[in-house]
């Protein structure tokens, strides 16, 4: 039998665009972050996990648009964070983008994790790492997601799988493996994020 992914059947509401990391959210509930490269499968991640076609947009101008998109949830917000590392942002966006997040990361007590994806393919980029370094100096707890399992086949996720869990220097078990194409590992991770937000969804 099929797991039904608990977030997919819950209301979920569009709240709006913010440009500022700090924007006060009603009601106060817990936030989860969702952040990677451009490209990375985020949009195709969220709309797989709300259970909705196409609630989350693809952003139209990636490096340029730098507004947190909320999702509100009866018991959580889900904060679809810009992509980083487009090729073609200028150094003063790229230094927004920065202050931006380590602002988020720092100064903003509601947030409860950060889901960060990457893609299941490739070995971190220099972005990423940069992106863990502040990730691991906030402290704040993450879910990591290797995207687009589909890419690949069994044996091929199980290699990437052992190879990115090395890189990042993490456990197996902090890992989740998806496909919003396919939907592999979807409700695994609605199910931890429910988890991580206090909630008991057995
Ligand atoms: P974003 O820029 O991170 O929001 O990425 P998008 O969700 O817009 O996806 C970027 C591209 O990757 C699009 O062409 C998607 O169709 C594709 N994509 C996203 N998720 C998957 C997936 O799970 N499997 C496959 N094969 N392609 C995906």
């Amino acid at each position: 039998m099929t797991a039904v992914n608990p977030l997919a059947r819950l209301e979920v509401r569009f709240a709006g665009s913010f440009p500022d990391p700090l924007q006060k959210l009603e009601p106060e509930l817990p936030e989860f972050a969702f952040i990677g490269r451009s490209n990375v499968g985020k949009s195709s991640l969220l709309n797989a996990l709300l259970g909705r076609r196409s609630l989350a947009r693809v952003s139209s101008t990636p490096g340029k648009t730098q507004l947190l998109n909320i999702y509100t949830l009866p018991t959580l917000h889900l904060i679809d964070l810009p992509g980083y590392g487009y090729a073609r942002a200028t150094k003063p966006e790229r230094a927004g983008y920065r202050k931006l997040l380590e602002r988020l990361l720092r100064d903003r007590p509601t947030l409860s994790g950060v889901v960060w994806l990457l893609d299941i393919r490739h070995p971190p980029s220099r972005d990423d790492v940069e992106f863990q370094q502040l990730l691991a100096k906030s402290g704040i707890a993450v879910l990591v997601v290797l995207t687009k399992a589909d890419k690949l086949n069994r044996s091929g996720v199980t290699t990437a799988l052992r190879d990115r869990t090395r890189e990042l220097g993490l456990e197996a078990d902090q890992i989740q493996v998806v496909s919003a194409e396919r939907g592999d590992g979807i409700t695994e991770l609605a199910t931890a994020i429910l988890a991580a937000a206090g909630e008991d969804t057995r």
